[in-house]
């Protein structure tokens, strides 16, 4: 909400100090200890000339919850603090994040550069529905720097990744496309629902945009939609490519009346500034402030819970390894894994708590083996503390034409499983008696 940096406590307190207790001070909310649900819609302004400080941004506070609110001011806050960003804003769910991270940087006429490694619906919303607003998007046929540079062409206005990719846990090379993105003069947006900031931070590695579904890992109980885009502060929108940061406009005028643009009102966060004043105020997907504190409170554990997960993680894959019924496995901390270089480079804790293996058999019995599991609950999403499992190819990324889905190295075969905070040896169990429903034996 505010154009300086987050709150205290300040960015000197490490991680896990942050995450329970980042950007909150009792003392400026009647000394409340847990962080209070501002469940309005509206602030008073007080007098006429407040108002008119407020809409000239001369006093930045809050005005109307659709833009603005104190419960979700300090999810923003925290969650800037735990991946070293300057400002972040919160939306009403990952997609929103995903979407105004684009609309922030591309107008009708100007193309993205994207992985082919890409959850299904963000998949769907840049093959389907940006081209219709006369935006397109070219998918590269990997991540290799090369093929991602033959797309770019001087419409081109970011070049959008996952961290950590959905499903396949593919780990991309942060660090070597930020610089692809900068020679290029645009931005490197990464999605980094997977890794969230435990596992990995992009800014770290030179991304300009970070953007979560909070809905995952980060709220981590599958309890609610929630989304955030985060910006480093480095990048220079001024660079002559991205004139909606530089054009003047009447919103942004000054007390003379004078137009600005946002990165002149805004020059340390201009990104977020805008995806807020400019999109999520006449878009309008606001996080509400009962889902921004289910946010605050799943962040708490987020460590806790990522360390048990990626344990149970461990535990599941060996046992997967040895089975008879399962025709690989893929997780990037494997060593056998060709991604295992860049999965300890960039996530040395490990890959992430989301993983697939291949069913050994038909399509039918990998059904069965689904309906049989007792504990893995069926669903699409991730990221819970009870574990899930889903047959990809005909649900999250059934979008996919199979040309595409094979693009994408998500064959029929993949199920992908979702790592909660369960005994592990329950988990196995589960998986035991599930083959053992299919195929009589165990595996
Ligand atoms: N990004 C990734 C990597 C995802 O896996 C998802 C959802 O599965 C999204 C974005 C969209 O998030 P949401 O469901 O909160 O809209």
């Amino acid at each position: 909400m505010t154009e300086k940096s987050p709150d205290a406590p300040a960015f000197d307190y490490r991680f896990d100090t942050l995450k329970v207790r980042g950007a909150y001070n009792p003392d400026e909310h009647n000394h409340a200890f847990s962080v209070p649900i501002y469940q309005t819609a509206s602030y008073e302004m007080g007098d006429a000339a407040r108002g008119e400080r407020l809409f000239r941004q001369e006093e930045l506070g809050f005005l109307y919850t659709r833009v603005g609110n104190p419960t979700v001011d300090v999810l923003e806050k925290r969650v800037a603090q735990l991946d070293g960003a300057v400002a972040a804003i919160a939306l009403a769910s990952g997609m929103a994040a995903v979407s105004h991270s684009i609309l922030n940087l591309a107008d009708a006429g100007d193309h993205i550069v994207s992985s082919p490694y890409l959850y299904g619906g963000t998949f769907d919303l840049f093959k389907s529905i940006l081209p219709r607003y006369g935006i397109t998007v070219d998918i590269a046929p990997s991540l290799a720097e090369e093929d991602l540079q033959k797309l770019i062409k001087p419409t081109t206005k970011a070049l959008f990744i996952e961290s950590i990719a959905n499903p396949t846990g593919y780990v991309a090379d942060i660090a070597a496309l930020a610089k692809l993105a900068h020679r290029n003069n645009i931005p490197l947006i990464v999605d980094n629902t997977f890794a969230t900031p435990y596992l990995i931070r992009p800014i770290e590695h030179g991304a300009d945009i970070v953007v979560y579904s909070a809905t995952k890992g980060l709220g981590g109980h599958g309890s609610i939609i929630a989304g955030l885009i985060l910006e480093a502060g480095t990048f220079d929108y001024g660079n002559g490519k991205f004139p909606q940061f530089t054009d003047k406009g009447y919103t942004l005028r000054d007390r003379n009346d004078v137009y600005r643009g946002f990165l002149e009102v805004f020059p340390k966060t201009p990104f977020t500034a805008r995806a807020r004043l400019a999109l999520l105020n006449y878009l309008g997907a606001a996080l509400g402030p009962f889902d921004a504190y289910l946010a605050l409170l799943g962040i708490e554990t987020l460590s806790e819970r990522i360390e048990k997960q990626l344990a149970n993680t461990r535990a599941l894959i060996d046992w997967l390894q040895d089975n008879e019924h399962v025709l690989w496995v893929d997780y990037a901390s494997l060593p056998e894994s060709p991604n295992y270089e860049l999965a300890s480079r960039y996530a040395p804790k490990g890959s992430g708590t989301i993983f697939t293996f291949g069913f050994k058999g038909s399509i039918e019995e990998q059904e069965a083996f689904i309906n049989a599991t007792r504990l893995f609950s069926y669903q699409v999403n991730v990221g819970d503390a009870k574990s899930l499992i889903v047959n990809n190819a005909k649900t999250t990324h059934s979008e996919l034409p199979p040309e595409e889905q094979k693009a994408a190295d998500l064959p029929p075969e993949t199920v992908r499983l979702s790592i909660g905070l369960e005994d592990p040896r329950d988990l196995i169990d589960d998986l035991e008696q599930a083959f053992a429903v299919v195929f009589g034996t165990r595996g």
